[in-house]
């Protein structure tokens, strides 16, 4: 269970009801979603009727190459519900969400992928859990449809990982499928850094956080925008934006390797006989000494890297142009 669920009745009481109506936006990132686009959009409008709120959909066209802009702005043809931004390049998903986030102007704001595989009807529950008083309600998942055991396995370590090495708490099993309220949002797009991890940046906003159980399904079209690279690099600004227990692991490890070393030092001085290690022996001791020490200024190198670029401020992403109200 995560720390971040409000569990505390009297504290869950006391916080109001939010009123109806009100605007709920919708932050939605595509890149090369052309296979996939107009379904979502039908998906996302037949939860409209019975959702209680005005909605606004914001699409953030994240530089694709193949024909997803155009349909966007076929979308937004006389829908004032729609708003396109079109970023001026590929900036990556946490900045096309960051731009939405930024553009949204609803008391509440859902970010939900563009591929169909996080339910839009989750939303409609997540909404009723906002309406109590809870400022974040995330989709927790239950199952992943159509992701092999390695995946499935891969991903769990993941999320468990992670949020061990987080100074704060973080929950397992979620991505960036969540309702956020107004309140997070601002507190979230005020900050001001450029390099960002939504999953982590959120939870470590604060406010009272829920889960929304729902079962994750199959990529509905296209295909995955992450590659193994990617996906690297995501873990790395998972773990080295929000945390600096890495830089204790290098401290962890040199103090094992003194340990190490001092040990031997004493057995060769009390043993009677000399050492008789081999030649391999003291390669590979000298080996992973060797990558220890490499691998330990390569974290430092990483975290150099990421306050290099905060200090150069340039912005997380750049909008091409903005469609909204397109006759
Ligand atoms: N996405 C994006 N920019 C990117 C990569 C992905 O806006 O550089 C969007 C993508 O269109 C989708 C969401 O981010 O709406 C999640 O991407 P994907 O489904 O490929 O990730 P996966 O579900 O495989 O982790
Ligand atoms: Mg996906």
């Amino acid at each position: 269970m995560s720390e971040l669920e409000c569990h505390d009745s009297a504290i869950c009481a006391q916080s109001p009801e939010r009123p109806l109506p009100g605007l709920l936006s919708l932050v939605i990132p595509c890149y090369n979603e052309e296979a996939v686009i107009e379904a979502t959009h039908a998906r996302v409008c037949s939860i409209a009727p019975s959702l209680g709120m005005q909605m606004e959909i914001i699409y953030i066209d994240d530089g694709s190459k193949d024909n997803t802009l155009e349909k966007l702005k076929h979308l937004a043809t006389g829908d004032s519900r729609i708003v396109v931004l079109e970023l001026s390049r590929n900036f990556g998903q946490q900045a096309a969400m960051s731009a939405g986030l930024e553009t949204a102007k609803g008391d509440a704001v859902v970010i939900i992928d563009a591929d169909l595989q996080d339910p839009p009807e989750v939303i409609l529950e997540m909404v009723a859990k906002w309406r109590t008083g809870i400022d974040v309600a995330y989709g927790r998942r239950k199952s992943r449809d159509g992701e092999g055991f390695f995946k499935l396995i891969s991903a769990s370590m993941f999320y468990r990982f992670f949020a061990a090495m987080m100074p704060y708490s973080v929950p397992v099993d979620t991505g960036d499928f969540k309702l956020c309220d107004r309140a997070v949002v601002d507190t979230v797009c005020a900050l001001p850094e450029k390099r960002r991890y939504l999953r982590n940046l959120i939870p470590w906003a604060g406010f009272h956080h829920a889960p929304v159980d729902y079962d994750r399904d199959a990529r509905t079209a296209g295909e995955t925008k992450y590659s193994v690279f990617k996906l690297l690099s995501l873990a790395a600004d998972a773990l080295l934006l929000s945390s600096d227990k890495p830089v204790r692991v290098i401290w962890l490890s040199a103090f094992l390797f003194a340990i190490v070393g001092a040990s031997g030092l004493a057995a060769s001085l009390i043993s009677s006989t000399q050492d008789q290690t081999g030649l391999p022996t003291i390669l590979a001791v000298i080996g992973f000494i060797s990558s220890a020490q490499t691998a330990g200024i390569a974290i430092v190198g990483e975290y150099t890297v990421r306050c290099y670029r905060e200090t150069q401020s340039r912005p997380t992403f750049i909008i091409r142009k903005k469609y909204n109200n397109v006759m």
